[in-house]
């Protein structure tokens, strides 16, 4: 079992050691801070990199849904391609060309002339004019001369396969499609008219309607020489725009597949932009999604976390605060404590057993530095009288004026005064030999009775005290704490006996 001594001995040792250790106030809400600021930037990393993921999964579905449209666009347009290789092989065969125009029209268009987004599938000779029609047993009327589609053939025989620009058909109300058209020869290689097939625009919206890609998404189908075959959202004046200067399509010119992040000139909304050149077929297709779209889950989840954990990181730099605070309201307690522990309550000065701590302190320092150490014995004249001539709380004042008389008169850092008992009070004189501590006797006698504090019962009408004196060096006259004591004790004694109010020093017998 401690006891209550023990403990409070124990207390005042940690809370010195505390405040020599470091463990500050400062300390604790510098940790809170840093914590804080560690947890801060920790969910601010996981936050960026779900921000970088959201990004990274809005590139590959952006890609998937590229590549989904490429697959179904090639293999439709392969199937067409087809159907115009044999039509064109069928023409160069004399048996079909023989056979009746009716037969021959079965032969040649096979079952693909019939898909749901096709148009008419048409033979036309040399000048334009349809002579097989897949629309209608008799060729219906119509010169096409002029369309792109077949002057391409008729003024260049090595085109192959050739995908024409957007137009209005004229055999269908004006709805807007493409061709893909082949050339047809003679046998000397001479031109005799192409074979086409016209594909309604509105397979590719269609399709295009069908892909997801949020609100502000956009996909594009774009030919490889710049012209707009189809734009979701749908708008129709954007077919056949030629974007062949736009930076953005030389950027889909520059490699055959990438992604970019840019702003639309037409609606300002900042898109992530996937594009691919189709390796087979001289079109592009761009998917694109809006930012706002990619991060709309991420902001919310951003905003949720982020705010949370703002008020967490808040909630823990206050509480640091609260805990410095509190620290240090214990600190200052403490050495409340520890100073009340160590001192005389009635005067201020040290107590008798700080006094001891401070004399084995002294007595060993002194013992090693080979150095002299004097210690005065005050001890007020006729005191008993003075309580009984002006009561006790006249004479409690008079100590605690005396207390603070001797506090006064010692300069030195090193020097130290405690309340001994009653009365009496000692002087502690580090590195002091007799000379000065008499000096300082002499001073402190003076200043007691210069304090005028009337004693009437007292020889000399006023307050005065005898010093006893005694000068000691422990390495040279040995000894211990005692000694010196009972030394300046006896000086004191000597004092009192030769007429009080006088520093005696400590003659050895
Ligand atoms: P001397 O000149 O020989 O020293 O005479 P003295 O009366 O001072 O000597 P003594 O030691 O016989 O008496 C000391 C007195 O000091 C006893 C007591 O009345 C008084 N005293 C001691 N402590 C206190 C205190 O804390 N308060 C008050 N008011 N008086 C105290
Ligand atoms: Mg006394
Ligand atoms: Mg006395």
């Amino acid at each position: 079992m401690q006891t209550d001594t023990q403990k409070s001995h124990a207390l005042a040792s940690l809370a010195r050691h505390l405040r020599k250790g470091g463990l500050a106030p400062q300390v604790i809400i510098l940790s809170g801070m840093l914590v804080a600021l560690v947890m801060v930037s920790l969910c601010a990393t996981v936050l960026y990199q779900g921000r970088l993921d959201a990004l990274e999964r809005a590139r590959e579905t952006s890609r998937n849904l590229a590549l989904l449209a490429e697959r179904d666009i090639e293999r439709n347009f392969e199937l067409y391609a087809l159907s115009l290789q044999a039509v064109v092989e069928g023409m160069r065969d004399a048996d079909v060309l023989a056979l009746p125009l009716r037969l021959r029209r079965q032969v040649l268009f096979d079952r693909a002339a019939s898909a749901q987004y096709l148009g008419s599938m048409l033979v036309l000779d040399a000048s334009g004019n349809i002579v097989i029609d897949s629309g209608s047993e008799m060729p219906r009327a119509g010169n096409f001369s002029d369309r792109a589609y077949f002057t391409v053939h008729r003024d260049n025989p090595d085109v192959g396969l050739y995908i024409s620009d957007p137009y209005l058909s004229r055999l269908r109300n004006g709805s807007p499609s493409i061709a893909l058209s082949r050339r047809l020869s003679h046998q000397d290689g001479s031109f005799a008219g192409i074979v086409m097939v016209a594909v309604n625009l509105e397979y590719f919206h269609k399709l295009f309607a069908g892909l997801s890609l949020g609100p502000h998404g956009a996909v594009s189908l774009i030919k490889k020489n710049g012209i707009m075959l189809m734009r979701q959202p749908y708008d129709p004046r954007t077919i056949g725009r030629d974007i062949r200067k736009a930076s953005t399509f030389r950027r889909f010119r520059s490699t055959s597949e990438g992604s970019f992040s840019d702003t639309a000139s037409i609606d300002g909304v900042r898109r992530l932009y996937f594009f691919r050149n189709f390796p087979e077929l001289p079109l592009i297709i761009m998917v694109a999604e809006a930012e706002d779209d990619i991060y709309a889950a991420w902001r919310r989840r951003a905003l949720t976390i982020g705010s949370l954990m703002f008020v967490f990181g808040l909630g823990f730099v206050g509480l640091s605060f609260l805990l410095g605070a509190q620290f240090r309201r214990r600190m200052r307690a403490e050495s409340e404590l520890e100073l009340l522990a160590r001192t005389d309550g009635l005067t201020g000065l040290n107590n008798r057993r700080t006094l001891g701590e401070i004399l084995d302190q002294e007595w060993r320092r002194a013992r090693r530095t080979s150095s002299v150490f004097s210690l005065l014995f005050v001890d007020i004249d006729r005191f008993k009288a003075y309580n009984d001539t002006y009561g006790h709380q006249a004479g409690d004042d008079a100590l605690a004026a005396v207390a603070r008389c001797i506090g006064d008169c010692i300069r030195r850092p090193a020097d130290s005064a405690a309340r001994y008992g009653g009365e009496e009070f000692v002087v502690v004189l580090p590195d002091t030999p007799p000379a000065g501590a008499a000096r300082i006797a002499e001073k402190i006698r003076t200043a007691i009775s210069e304090l005028a504090i009337e004693h009437a019962a007292s020889e000399y009408g006023r307050v005065t005290a005898s010093i006893g004196a005694a000068s000691w060096a422990p390495g040279r006259d040995g000894g211990d704490v005692t000694t010196v004591i009972k030394a300046a004790d006896e000086a004191l004694y000597n004092a009192k006996a030769t007429g009080r109010n006088k520093v005696s020093p400590f003659v050895p017998a």
